[in-house]
């Protein structure tokens, strides 16, 4: 069942055209619980309050399914504004970039002209700018991308993530290099990805603790309790310095334990989506977490003064009807969903 739900928001977050309606809508469906608002100023005041707190954080400016090249430049003018930003406010904050939004899918000289840009400017101000990375698809040309650029800026890394068989090896060609770890959030085949949690959570711990035996800075990206404790016991007994590693967590979730983890010293960063392009970020967190449906519930049926919107029937009828012929799709047309 959890796979079933779990591949029910995967496929919605690949939907263009739920992804295109989303951007009209504004805000909905409690996604600002997860999306620090719609601009530069919003996101700033968020990394402000929280650098306030001894957390730094990481921006990502969100931005799926670009496939003409005016949206391409234009996240990219974004993106060199917020370096800016950075930098005229001190800000203890990198960036994250998702390739595909600097033109990945469009032309890739173009796209690789974008990141320059970026980098030039991240580099003339001493920001780190973290790659994120996306589904397998996407996985060789972003790696390309990082070795590529790695000698010329060093304040670039990316992400490796615990699902991939091939993680280990390829980080084995990465000591150098800041690395952000991750289970993975897109849903992979069985070809190139473990597949239960088990095995997913056993890479991680055992790939994260052989970063932390090595040399370079590894951000340890995980909201799971266990994996974090047995971390820390980790760290503690084998004496790890605090300045080689930090925890990461998305902003809005769990964020008490976001503050215990800074206030108990150790190093944390927020990562902080904004953006009108809110929706396939946010059905990917409701396929790790389903539970946070009940923002979803509360959206579509009440008022923000907590009284039953006039028409939820209706409002209902359409929902339920869309994720039945969005499953019937699915069963007809078994497309891979990331
Ligand atoms: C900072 C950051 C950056 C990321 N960047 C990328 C990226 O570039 N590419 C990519 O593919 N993926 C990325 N991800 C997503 C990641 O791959 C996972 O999909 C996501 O983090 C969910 O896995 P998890 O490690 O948090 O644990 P899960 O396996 O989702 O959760 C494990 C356990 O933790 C507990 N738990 C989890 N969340 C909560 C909660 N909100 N409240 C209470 N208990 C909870 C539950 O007990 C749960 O069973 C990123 C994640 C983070 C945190």
């Amino acid at each position: 069942m959890a796979n079933v739900t779990r591949d029910f928001f995967i496929g919605l977050s690949n939907n263009k055209c739920l992804n295109d309606q989303a951007k009209k809508w504004g805000f909905r469906l409690g996604a600002e619980k997860f999306v620090a608002g719609t601009n530069i100023e919003s996101v700033t005041k968020v990394v402000k309050d929280l650098n306030r707190n001894g957390i730094s954080c990481t921006i990502d400016n969100l931005g799926e399914y670009i496939s003409v090249k005016s949206e391409a430049t234009a996240a990219k003018q974004e993106l060199i504004k917020i370096i800016e930003k950075i930098h005229v406010e001190k800000l203890d904050c990198h960036i994250s970039v998702k390739l595909t939004l600097l033109g990945l899918d469009i032309d890739r000289a173009f796209c690789i002209d974008n990141i320059k840009e970026v980098l030039d400017v991240a580099k003339e101000y001493n920001v780190f700018v973290n790659f994120d990375m996306e589904d397998y698809s996407h996985y060789e040309q972003t790696m390309e991308v990082l070795h590529l650029f790695k000698d010329t800026y060093p304040l670039i890394g990316t992400v490796i993530q615990s699902y991939l068989y091939r993680a280990a090896d390829d980080l084995e060609g990465l000591e150098d290099t800041r690395i952000r770890l991750v289970k993975g959030a897109y849903k992979e085949a069985e070809s190139v990805a473990y597949q239960s949690k088990e095995e997913i959570d056993r890479n991680f711990i055992q790939l994260a603790k052989e970063r932390l035996l090595g040399d370079a800075f590894t951000s340890i990206a995980t909201h799971d309790h266990h994996i974090i404790n047995e971390l820390k016991m980790f760290i503690a007994d084998k004496k790890i310095d605090k300045s080689k590693f930090e925890f990461q967590m998305l902003y809005g979730f769990r964020t008490e334990m976001q503050y215990e983890l800074a206030e108990e010293g150790y190093p944390f960063c927020t990562y902080i989506p904004f953006g009108t392009d809110w929706f396939a970020y946010f059905m990917r967190r409701l396929a790790e977490r389903p539970q946070n449906m009940n923002l979803v519930l509360k959206d579509v049926f009440y008022t923000n003064d907590d009284k039953l919107k006039r028409r939820p029937i209706i409002l209902g009828g359409i929902a339920l009807s869309s994720a039945l012929m969005l499953l019937r799709k699915r069963q007809t047309r078994r497309r891979k969903a990331v």
